[in-house]
């Protein structure tokens, strides 16, 4: 669960006219879904099939509170395409979620899932309410009436959530047990990204971090760069930023700022990472800390860098400041940080972006480790876990670059014209059930 941070925040969002203007979530994803779809000249049937989620669910979430007071939250949960496997896919609870924002995040996974080329299709669910605002024993309520209102798709062979905005192993943990008290039996594979004593992977902390230190070396290396001496900022000090500005330092990179909620640190001759995780270990944020210049959240996405990893949140490199951005490659460690606008703007300076449904897939593919090894209730040491993740990333970032170099496009489209064929090559060989 994500700590509230007081103090002074500098919010990086969009103003709200170029938010409307650039980015409804799910017709931004479209956007780049249509350019790949139309270099693949796909079948306008499929084109409708994979335009359309499969499935939308909206439930009421009636809670007792503490008080003894009834709530109704609204929930959702979308399995947006199950063609190659169980649908999979997070669960936020935040009270900006809306259903359009949830297909597209389903959509999201359902290219990402493909782009690694693990056997799951895509979903997304959520619940509409401020988890800050709750105590832990209402936040349980919240969960256990949500799982039992969409336990129906729940499953290890239909729908496996896992963590999301504002939900952790805890509330994996509470889903597991209420799916498992309703099968009157224990079943692990329902949830990924729990406890490691209950079923969860080793690895799977690191994976999504890890993953993009791994692309963003083999991106290094298609321009003739290393990793060790790159100059890299980091957006974000949470899970993915933290755990790749680590990673990225222990392969020789000097990572010139981080930034998180409260504030972003800068340093010319490179922070000190592990000094930095103690102090966030401590507090939970960086505010205060004193061996680095404080900079501004804008400076940070436009620093004379190699390696921009925006690792926040969405819709950060907009139309507005992506002309300013002076990294050679961004690794977009957070979903969706660029918008559509921002990436041909990106493009016609030549920044390689490492699209996010690449670039943050190693947390999925650890979570599909994670479900292999529930089913097969067998557990693996974390060299092999961290090993497959390696080989599972490297060739996925191998085939997208091929198809960028052979359709002549950026990494974005290859990714998705990857996802979106094999994707399409499952419904082919299924056929259509009319
Ligand atoms: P997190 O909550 O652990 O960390 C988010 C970080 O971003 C925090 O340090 C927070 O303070 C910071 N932040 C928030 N607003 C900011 C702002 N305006 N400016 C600068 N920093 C800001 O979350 P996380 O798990 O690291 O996820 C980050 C992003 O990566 C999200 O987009 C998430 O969807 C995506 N992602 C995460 C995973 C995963 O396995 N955790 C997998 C795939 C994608």
């Amino acid at each position: 669960m994500s700590e509230p941070v007081m103090g002074a925040t500098e919010v990086i969002r969009p103003d709200k006219e170029t938010f409307l203007a650039e980015e409804n979530p799910f017709e931004s994803m479209m956007e780049r879904f249509d350019d790949a779809a139309k270099l693949l000249e796909l079948d306008p049937g499929l084109y409708k099939v994979l335009r359309t989620p499969e499935k939308q669910i909206i439930v009421a979430v009636p809670i007792l509170r503490d008080s003894g007071e009834v709530e109704v939250y609204t929930g959702y949960r979308v399995l947006y395409n199950t063609s190659r496997g169980p649908a999979k896919g997070g669960i936020r609870f935040d009270s900006a979620v809306t259903l359009e924002e949830v297909k597209a995040l389903a959509a999201w996974m359902t290219w990402k899932c493909a782009v690694v080329n693990i056997p799951f299709g895509g979903a997304k669910g959520g619940v509409v309410c401020d988890p800050n605002e709750m105590t832990l024993a209402e936040l349980e309520r919240v969960t256990r009436r949500y799982t039992s209102g969409i336990i129906d798709t729940l499953g290890p062979d239909s729908d496996v959530p896992a963590p999301d905005v504002n939900t952790n192993e805890r509330v994996m943990a509470w889903i597991m047990d209420t799916y498992s008290m309703h099968k009157r039996h224990t079943v692990t594979a329902v949830v990924t990204g729990k406890p490691v004593v209950m079923g969860g992977s080793l690895g799977r902390r690191e994976a999504t971090g890890r993953g993009c230190m791994l692309v963003t070396r083999q991106a290094l290396a298609r321009l003739g760069l290393a990793m060790t001496d790159a100059r890299v900022a980091v957006q974000g000090f949470g899970n993915v930023g933290s755990v790749a500005a680590d990673l990225m330092a222990k392969e020789g990179a000097r990572i010139l700022a981080v930034s998180d909620k409260t504030g972003a640190y800068f340093n010319a001759k490179g922070l000190d990472i592990p000094d930095l995780l103690a102090w966030t270990a401590e507090r939970r944020h960086l505010r205060g800390y004193p061996k680095a210049e404080t900079i501004t959240n804008e400076e940070l996405l436009t620093l004379d860098c190699d390696v921009l990893v925006p690792a926040a949140l969405e819709n950060v490199i907009t139309k507005k400041n992506a002309v300013k951005v002076r990294a050679k490659v961004i690794c977009e460690g957070a979903n969706g940080p660029t918008t559509a606008l921002a990436d041909d703007i990106l493009e016609s300076q030549g920044v390689f972006v490492i699209p996010d449904i690449l670039a943050n897939a190693g947390g999925v593919t650890v979570s599909y480790f994670e479900w292999v090894q529930d089913r097969g209730g067998y557990f693996w040491d974390e060299e092999t876990v961290n090993r497959r993740l390696e080989s599972i990333m490297t060739r996925s970032f191998d085939e997208v670059a091929d198809w960028s170099d052979r359709y002549k496009v950026n990494m974005r489209i290859a990714a998705y014209m990857v996802a979106i064929d094999r994707v399409a090559t499952m419904h082919k060989l299924r056929g259509m059930y009319a």
